[in-house]
C-alpha cells in the first residue's frame, strides 16, 4: 500500500521500478512467466492505465488493462495483445476471470486504491 505521506502514490517513478505484475493465473494462481507490461498512457496526472499480459505454463495467455482502477476480469488470450481464447476447466468454458475487485461492495470500490494492489487481482474461485 501507499503511505499516506506521497504526494501523488502513482507518480511515474514508481512504475518504472515495478518489474513485475500483481496478476497471476486465474485458475491455478500461479506466477506468470514473460510478463510483459505496456503503458497506454496517463489520463491525468497519477493515474494508471496499462496492459499487463502474462503466460501460466500450464494454462496459456492472459490479459488485463488497468485503468485507474484494479482490473474486474482477468482475460484469456491466444498471445499478448492478441485475440480472446476460450479456457474449459472441469467442463465449463471461460473467456473471462472476475476478480476480488469485480466483488467489492461500491463503497469499497469508490476509496482511493493503487490499481497495482495484488489482493484486488486475484482471481474469485471458479464456479
Ligand atoms: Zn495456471
Amino acid at each position: 500500500m501507499f503511505t499516506m505521506s506521497t504526494q501523488n502514490p502513482f507518480a511515474a517513478k514508481r512504475e518504472q521500478l515495478r518489474t513485475r505484475t500483481p496478476m497471476r493465473c486465474p485458475i491455478c494462481h500461479g506466477a506468470l512467466t514473460k510478463v510483459i507490461i505496456r503503458d497506454i498512457g496517463s489520463l491525468a496526472p497519477g493515474t494508471v492505465w496499462q496492459v499487463h499480459a502474462g503466460e501460466c505454463e500450464e494454462h496459456g495467455w492472459f490479459q488485463t488493462e488497468v485503468v485507474k482502477r484494479p482490473p474486474r476480469e482477468i482475460f484469456a488470450v491466444t498471445r499478448p495483445f492478441g485475440a480472446a481464447r476460450r479456457v474449459v476447466v472441469d467442463g465449463h468454458e471461460y473467456y473471462a476471470f472476475s476478480t476480488v475487485w469485480s466483488d467489492l461492495p461500491g463503497d469499497e470500490k469508490r476509496k482511493k486504491t493503487d490499481p497495482l494492489e495484488e489482493k484486488f487481482w486475484e482471481a474469485l474461485p471458479l464456479k
